[in-house]
């Protein structure tokens, strides 16, 4: 018998513990060999979703460092793109958290060239949008470079840029943070603004009294005078008062009024609905939410106003997130506890869907893969407890399954898993199929290697994954190849990537493949408009 030695080299089969011959495959985390995306990649990847609490295979510092690494190559490769990418996803509410946005334009403004900076800088009101990303934007930026002249006026154009309402509402109600407060950044800054925000900006530092015993609305700075009010109010009704004359927010009011129905119930009235969000377990809690109550019909309500949905710009991820805390019933981090009423849970699986835009089906056939593997299970997609990229990518799957009637969702870890999950269920009941998978190796090729064995017909697969591939006898890229060559189809393949680290499965020379950054709000549409 002849030696067959193509067994040992081929270019169309290689075991994933091997490079394919000829391309610029690397050894990954995981042993298996994957593609490195580029730079460009890898910084949208990381604006998506952070790397906090690291991953499987590398600690949060590790990551970030990478990250960090990769960001000062694309600042060096053309600092202005890199910057309008920062603005681009960090704007559009793109992303879970604007934290890693920040984080890079400060990288840009310290270590770009003086171009990059001066564009950096310019853009700091633009990702930095409340008080809290300024005081975000402070620390990290001074962990890069002194406060010179440059980022003192960026910082002081933050304050000069606002109206005097404007100004009023971010001075009161983000007073401080990570030990930056407005009176430290004035300090620093010095704008040179004219009255009255002059006067605004000096009772930030506490050189301006303004407590007013006559309230005035018509007043530009009413929101202080009302904010110095409410800290002297001794009686619930008198904050109820200033609430619903004023518009004070949440943050305005003292803690000890923050467990009075009354006070919620003029709160909710115009409450933003990233606050109303956020807040419903503690509106439950204290029993202004409650079945039957009028406060239900208008959290439900709101919820299902699509456009103020998307005007607001709320992350799918923060509903999901309030959809797993409250159905719960109790705290992650505490010990309070309350009983969830069942239509606000539905109405919170409905505006997932709702908060990532609308999308029309492609009519194609999709096969939608699930890296259900070990690795999978460790690390928070945008820093999130409890959002581990497994429980994501089972999110993000049924995305596309509830726009696209041909769909198949699969799980594989090194082999395939039967996954029963559909968008006809609640999230958080899929999302616990999911989490209760038993772990195994990893094998991205097995979507293509099961539809070629079954002849089922497949237009798009869609890999969710950390790319961390390593079992298996044959790549992915290439199973998609056999698979497109024995089927006669030309078969599209997304990864997903659910972990900000460089690796894809996929070919990057093939221009049916196409790599995308995880939890993106965006990445629906990414996604159908490559399939079609
Ligand atoms: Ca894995």
């Amino acid at each position: 018998m002849a030696t067959s030695y193509a067994q040992h080299f081929s270019t169309k089969a290689t075991p994933q513990t091997e490079a394919i011959p000829g391309t610029k495959q690397v050894e990954n985390s995981a042993g298996g060999f994957s593609w490195v995306v580029d730079d460009w990649a890898r910084l949208d990847r990381f604006l998506l979703l952070g790397c906090e609490g690291g991953s499987y295979y590398a600690t949060e510092r590790k990551l970030t460092i990478e990250n960090a690494q990769g960001v000062v190559r694309c600042l060096a490769a053309d600092g202005k793109r890199a910057v309008a990418r920062i603005v681009e996803i960090s704007e559009a509410g793109r992303a879970p958290k604007n934290d890693p946005a920040v984080f890079c334009l400060a990288l840009a403004a310290s270590q770009g060239n003086t171009e990059t900076k001066a564009t950096a800088l310019a853009a700091v009101p633009r990702v930095c949008r409340i008080g809290t990303h300024l005081f975000q934007f402070a620390e990290s930026v001074q962990a890069f470079r002194g406060w010179g002249r440059g980022l003192r006026r960026a910082v002081g154009q933050w304050y000069a840029s606002k109206t005097p309402q404007e100004a009023a509402y971010q001075l009161t109600k983000y007073q401080q943070r990570n030990g930056w407060s407005h009176r430290d950044l004035l300090r620093l800054s010095h704008p040179k603004v004219d009255e009255p925000l002059s006067t605004a900006l000096r009772w930030a530092v506490g050189k301006a009294d303004l407590m007013s015993p006559d309230l005035r609305a018509e007043s530009p700075l009413i929101t202080i005078l009302a904010f110095e009010a409410a800290k002297k109010a001794t009686d619930k009704k008198e904050v109820v008062k200033l609430i619903r004359d004023y518009g004070l927010v949440r943050e305005h009011i003292s803690t000890q009024f923050l467990t009075e129905p009354e006070v919620w119930d003029a709160l909710l009235e115009k409450m933003p609905l990233t606050a109303m969000i956020r807040n419903l377990a503690t509106m439950t809690r204290i029993g202004l939410i409650a079945p039957m109550s009028a406060a239900v019909g208008k959290v439900v309500g709101e919820l299902a106003n699509v456009e103020r949905l998307r005007k607001s710009r709320v992350h799918p991820i923060a509903l999901l997130i309030a959809l797993k805390t409250y159905q719960a019933g109790r705290g992650d981090k505490s010990d309070k506890t309350w009983v969830p009423v069942q239509q606000i849970v539905d109405a919170l699986d409905g505006s997932f869907y709702q908060a990532f835009g609308n999308v029309e089906s492609t009519g194609k056939r999709w096969m939608l893969g699930l890296d259900v593997s070990g690795s999978m299970a460790s690390g928070a997609v945008g820093g999130i407890q409890g959002l581990s990229p497994r429980v994501a990518s089972a999110a993000m799957a049924l995305v596309t399954a509830a726009t696209e009637p041909q769909h198949v969702i699969m799980g594989f870890s090194n082999q395939l898993v039967p996954l029963n999950i559909s968008p006809r269920q609640r999230l958080d009941d899929a999302i616990k199929v999911v989490s209760s998978l038993p772990f195994g190796g990893t094998d991205c090729a097995l979507p293509m290697v099961y539809a070629l064995a079954n002849k089922i017909p497949v237009d798009v697969f869609v890999t969710y994954t950390d790319s961390e591939t390593w079992a298996g006898p044959i790549h992915a890229a290439q199973a998609l190849v056999q698979y497109r060559q024995k089927m006669g189809l030309a078969a599209k393949a997304i990864c997903v990537g659910l972990v900000a680290n460089q690796y894809s499965v996929l070919d990057e020379n093939d221009a049916g493949s196409l790599n995308i950054g995880g939890f993106d709000s965006a990445a629906p549409q990414v996604m159908a408009e490559f399939v079609r």
